[in-house]
């Protein structure tokens, strides 16, 4: 066979659900391809199988002549150098003395596992997983992970969750975004004033500030709040408004809406004779770059599904109290350790890397990634579920930045139209992943080699 006839009898098998996809390599092997073209054959199929199973071609999302990287070994210090196949920089990087290659037979291997293309980032194949509730839909999860065997576990865990049913998601319809004033007063009386005058032309202010910087994004103001605070001398009054948006993330037109508020603000406090020492963008309050469960913006995503106890004891083998033990004793290392639950699992691995596959706004998705765990019986079944309260996400380029070609096929080919898709993708891959995770460690599995 040809090396074409190969590739496609490969794609061919994946699709008739004969081979893993993450099987491709060695099954390129056994059809007489020799290292590392069987690495080039095993991509391309699983580009092919990934094309059929999305309706979509890759263009953006390149595919590099030698899709592998190469070991090497520094002769000089003896450290050990995993290059990709097309970096010409063959020295090493620290004493600059020309690479050694490593023997033939571990010389090879993939760029990362179930890769399917990209040079910068390496994209992989991590199965599919179909969801229903507020968004009813099959998604292939692509991601751009790194070299581990993270896209496996998140394939099996959507495959097993997925032999109950769709994964059932709730999504807000709206993230919201936040902005914060802050006003520092001499006496508390002066403050009470400045927070009437606020409060009687808070409709005025939200209509302006509305029609410059919201509207044509699809956004509006939901809510103003105002909060008192001291420091010594300084009588503080922090007003912050909340605004909200469909599939825009919102997030600079907000900044720009509360600062013309603030100008709004200051007009009016000159108009009136409040004296007020210092008035500010107080930024502290409002959430911005703090993946803290106090933030106020983004959107709120859960998934969870129901499995049937008897089931799942079979599975791990022991009983379910044992099942709430681990997750008990996850849950209370993770918030001793650092002080409240920010990851109770994967989530600070998995959440980045959809973001870094994605490449939507926001870059620094940081805000994105506070995730929480969630086990119950409710009557004869377990329902395992994780909830993401304050998912950022713009799915159209904006002022903020645009999402290149390459995001955008990514989007694409994973089936996502729309920032309520996003999140419920972004939840589903989450607790597909937390589940083999979780799975794994009671059965005694992870790390141990059983
Ligand atoms: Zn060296």
């Amino acid at each position: 066979m040809t090396f074409e006839d190969i590739v496609k009898t490969l794609s061919d098998r994946m699709l008739q659900g004969g081979l893993a996809p993450w099987k491709a390599e060695d099954a390129a092997l056994e059809e007489g391809l020799a290292g590392p073209e069987n690495i080039t054959a095993g991509v391309a199929a699983r580009r092919a199988f990934v094309e059929a199973k999305s309706g979509h071609s890759f263009r953006h999302i390149m595919l590099p002549e030698r899709p592998y990287h190469t070991g090497y070994r520094c002769p000089n210090d003896q450290s050990l150098w995993t290059l990709a196949a097309e970096d010409t920089h063959i020295r090493c990087g620290m004493c600059d003395t020309p690479l050694e290659p490593l023997p033939a037979a571990q010389r090879h291997k993939p760029l990362v596992n179930n890769y399917i293309g990209g040079i910068e980032d390496y994209f992989s194949y991590a199965g599919e997983v179909t969801v229903g509730g507020d968004v009813r839909k099959t998604f292939q999860n692509i991601l751009c992970w790194g070299p581990g065997v993270g896209h496996l576990g998140i394939s099996v865990g959507c495959f097993k969750l997925n032999k109950y049913g769709p994964i059932e998601v709730q999504v807000s319809d709206w993230g919201i975004a936040a902005r914060n004033l802050s006003f520092v007063f001499s006496t508390e009386p002066e403050r009470e004033k400045a927070k009437k005058i606020i409060q009687q032309h808070l409709p005025e202010i939200i209509r302006i500030i509305t029609a410059e910087h919201l509207s044509e994004w699809g956004g509006e103001i939901v809510d103003v709040d105002t909060l008192y605070k001291q420091h010594h001398g300084d009588r503080i009054l922090h007003c912050c408004f909340y605004s909200r948006f469909e599939n825009h993330r919102g997030h600079g037109q907000t900044s720009h809406a509360a600062g013309r508020a603030k100008l709004i603000i200051d007009d009016l406090f000159r108009q009136n004779g409040v004296s007020c020492r210092l008035s500010v963008v107080g930024m502290g309050r409002d959430g911005d770059l703090k993946p803290s469960p106090r933030n106020r913006r983004g959107r709120y995503v859960s998934a969870q599904q129901t499995i049937p106890v008897s089931e799942y004891e079979k599975n791990i083998g022991r009983p379910i109290e044992e099942f709430f033990s681990y997750i008990e004793l996850d849950r209370q290392a993770v918030t001793e350790e650092i002080g409240w639950p920010a990851y109770t699992g994967m989530g600070g691995e998995i959440i980045p890397a959809f973001y870094r596959t994605m490449k939507n706004n926001p870059r620094p998705y940081l805000v994105s990634c506070f995730q929480k765990v969630y086990a119950s019986i409710r009557g004869k079944d377990l329902v395992f579920g994780v909830e993401l309260p304050n998912v950022e996400v713009g799915i159209t380029s904006s002022p903020e930045g645009i999402i290149s070609p390459m995001a955008r096929e990514a989007l694409r080919m994973a089936g996502i139209t729309s920032a309520k898709e996003y999140a419920a993708a972004l939840a589903a891959v989450t607790l597909g992943g937390e589940f083999n995770f979780a799975t794994l460690h009671v059965q005694e599995r992870m790390y141990t080699g059983r």
